[in-house]
């Protein structure tokens, strides 16, 4: 459930992360494509009037050579021209009259010449000037080229028109044979002369071309430009002897600066909208991350010592594990139980009990080695995880230290406590940890420390877990025993301490296992107790001594109880029930428990107590002497009778104190007017002593061994009153 709230955790990050990631993505790429388009678009829109503008120009060149090859047809294809040219003495003339003096102010041409078939100059003229001898000069070698194109041309050819650079700039040309305008196979063609017009590109007509194809500041230029659009001027042998050059006009990036502002503000408005959305996702996943982070802690930590829960430590161990490889390095865990921790959390409260806690928890923070993880596993639990490469047995080292640690009192405000530990250790191969099983084996380890009687630290061995398999039978055939209502009883008379007169009998558990073995009730009611057997087996001996008592009458019959028996809400209600229907004065019963619960539990116990009192029961405090109980706890629950712990007597033989011991525990129960019995009365010194002590009740071996019911009544009820052995 955990690591799925994290993987929900993380699921949530990771779509926060990529749905940003997505928007941000898909809207520069959008953005990226709109501004293509936007640069695609001024781009084609500049080229297409690039295009347009380079065509007129084409266009216009097309034109001014069409218009001069159509004048130079015109005049050359002439039989006039050509009889007048042919005649020696008026040619000049006609020649002038014709062509030459029209150079001075004519659109179509400003230069006329005419050759002679050696191509010697009859007449030149530019702008209505006679330039014949320095022809030459005005033209350039150029003029021969032009010659010889027009030379070889035949009638039906294009009359050559091309750009030739002249002294006074650069001009069109054309040139052409005058021959007649039929074709007169009987004249040798290499007889004829040649005419010559051209045309010179000024400024103004270089104006006129600009505005005619609407082609926005022409210019004619020796080299092209490199801002702008040209177009080569080209001689009769394709040489470029000039160019027109002219800005392109660029519609589209003009369109495109008038909303150049816009597509800025615009843009600026994305990449703002772009890193909030940027920002907005990461600080969702930083949130979601920092969420998880406080969620993790949470969840793998104790919230009263902030060290690590079960699970973080179960989480940590496995990590711990799958990072190492070095088959010599050991894991140990190590379970630590603190002993007397109860009773603090019972005398002082639960405050002190947690100030307790935390206390511990600084005190295994300070001891232990850095690197070790420290866990508390709820309530007085805590574990210790230590990993090192050494094979030798270093626990029961740590675990010594743990415990030396523990003992040291503990200073919470003005109390003094001082409390004890028990440690369970279990160690295995690092690489190779198995959580559950290393946790088995250390709870093993530290439930054997406890039952070995606390205080020390047990390693976890392999018999343990025979043994446990052992319990676990046992604990099976005990069920089985109960179920089968097999639990039997033996009864020990308790004897009047003057006369030595039954007065009652204590009702004894016994179990004999279906193959015949018999356990003691010092081992089998604690294991009842451990599996919850306890309370079906204590009322399965107040039952059968119930049934048999019934045929003992003027005597008492002493029950245990268990402390387990007594938390249970219903154990007054039980007991009551079972005296009624064996139809048993509850004057006659004596309940007997020792002083664990009145301790461990005061207001439960006192309940309980109040509930049989008030039905007539007695209740007598089992086993005085052998632990805390004080006389405060002796007047608070009002105990009807005290029994002596056998201990005590076996002091009388041992210890020089025995006697005085003895003797002050029961004048103290006599000053609070509570009658003594005294059990484990097996000499007759011993009777004597606790006699004169006063002791009104004795029970022992001495009188009588624990018997059966039969046994009981043959030798008490039936036959005589002799003491059986
Ligand atoms: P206890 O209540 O102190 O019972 C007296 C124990 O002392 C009995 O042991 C009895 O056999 C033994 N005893 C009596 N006289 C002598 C003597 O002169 N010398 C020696 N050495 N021992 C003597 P037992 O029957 O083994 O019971 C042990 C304990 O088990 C009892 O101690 C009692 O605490 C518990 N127990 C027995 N039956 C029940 C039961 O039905 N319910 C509960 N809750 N506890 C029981
Ligand atoms: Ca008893
Ligand atoms: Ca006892």
């Amino acid at each position: 459930m955990l690591s799925s709230s994290f993987t929900s955790v993380r699921r949530k990050q990771f779509s926060a992360a990529s749905i940003a990631l997505v928007f941000i993505l898909v809207t520069a790429l959008l953005a990226g494509l709109v501004a293509r388009s936007i640069q695609t678009i001024t781009h084609t829109a500049d080229a297409i009037d690039d295009a347009r503008s380079t065509a007129a120009a084409v266009g216009a060149l097309h034109s001014l050579r069409k218009q001069l090859g159509a004048t130079i047809r015109d005049n050359a294809f002439w039989d006039d021209a050509f009889q007048q040219v042919s005649a020696p003495e008026t040619k000049a003339e006609w020649i002038i009259e014709n062509w030459a003096s029209t150079t001075a102010n004519y659109p179509l041409y400003d230069t006329a010449v005419v050759l002679d078939a050696k191509d010697e100059v009859v007449v030149a003229y530019h702008n209505g000037e006679d330039v014949g001898n320095k022809l030459l000069d005005f033209l350039g070698n150029g003029l021969n080229e032009m010659l010889v194109a027009a030379r070889s041309a035949s009638k039906t050819d294009p009359i050559p028109v091309h750009f030739i650079r002249t002294s006074k700039g650069i001009a069109l040309i054309g040139a052409a044979k005058i021959q007649p305008s039929v074709i007169d196979n009987t004249v040798d063609p290499k007889t004829f002369h040649i005419l010559v017009f051209a045309k010179h590109l000024t400024d103004s007509a270089v104006a006129e071309v600009s505005e005619t194809f609407s082609i926005a500041g022409l210019t004619l230029d020796r080299a092209p430009s490199k801002t702008k659009l040209s177009l080569p001027l080209t001689d009769v042998s394709r040489r470029n002897v000039a160019y027109l050059n002219w800005p392109a006009e660029q519609p589209g990036t003009k369109s495109y600066l008038t909303v150049r502002g816009t597509l800025r503000a615009a843009a600026v408005i994305l990449v703002l909208f772009l890193c909030a959305i940027g920002a907005v996702g990461f600080f969702t996943v930083a949130r979601l991350r920092a969420n998880e982070g406080r969620a993790r802690f949470k969840a793998e930590h104790d919230a009263l010592t902030g060290l690590l829960n079960r699970s973080g430590l179960i989480e940590q161990m496995r990590e711990a594990s799958t990072s190492c490889s070095d088959e010599t390095t050991i894991m140990r865990l190590y379970f630590i139980d603190l002993d007397g921790f109860k009773g603090v959390n019972d005398a002082w409260g639960h405050a002190v009990g947690d100030d307790l806690i935390v206390g511990v928890a600084n005190r295994l923070s300070e001891t232990l080695p850095n690197e070790s993880l420290i866990a508390r596993l709820g309530g007085d639990e805590f574990a210790v995880v230590t990993v090192d490469a050494t094979t030798t047995t270093g626990s029961p080292t740590l675990g010594a230290q743990i415990q030396i640690a523990l003992q040291r009192v503990f200073e919470l405000g003005d109390r003094t406590i001082e409390i004890g530990a028990s440690v369970g250790v279990a160690s295995t191969e690092a690489s190779e940890v198995e959580v559950g099983e290393l946790i088995r084996r250390a709870d093993i380890a530290l439930y054997r420390a406890k039952a070995l009687g606390r205080g020390i630290t047990v390693e976890f061995e392999d018999e343990f877990d025979a043994d446990t398999k052992a319990q676990d039978h046992l604990e099976l055939l005990l069920r089985q025993t109960l179920a089968g209502d097999g639990i039997d009883v033996a009864y020990q008379p308790l004897v009047k301490a003057g006369s030595g007169a039954i007065c009652g009998v204590e009702a004894l558990a016994r179990w004999q296992t279906p193959d015949g073995k018999r356990y003691g009730p010092d081992m089998f009611i604690p294991l009842a107790e451990r599996s919850g057997l306890i309370d079906v087996l204590g009322m399965q001996v107040l039952t059968k001594s119930l049934a048999a008592a019934g045929a003992w009458p003027g005597i008492s019959l002493s029950v245990n109880v268990s402390p387990l028996q007594l938390k249970n809400p219903a154990f007054v209600q039980n007991v009551l029930t079972a005296v009624k229907i064996a139809g048993f004065d509850p004057h006659r019963l004596c309940v007997e428990v020792t002083e664990g619960v009145l301790i461990s539990d005061p207001e439960q116990a006192q309940r309980a107590i109040t509930g049989l009192r008030q039905a007539g029961i007695k209740i007598s405090l089992d086993d005085f002497g052998s632990g805390y109980a004080s006389i405060g706890t002796l007047r608070q629950f009002g105990f009807d009778r005290m029994k002596i712990d056998r201990s005590l007597i076996l002091a009388l033989d041992s210890d020089d104190n025995g006697g005085a011991v003895l003797h002050a525990t029961i004048a103290l129960a006599n000053a609070l007017h509570i009658p003594v019995t005294a059990e484990g009365i097996e000499t007759e010194e011993q009777a004597t002593l606790v006699r004169l002590s006063g002791c009104d009740e004795l029970q022992g071996y001495l009188f009588s061994k624990p018997v059966t019911a039969a046994e009981l009544s043959a030798f008490y009820f039936e036959k005589s009153s002799t003491r059986i052995a």
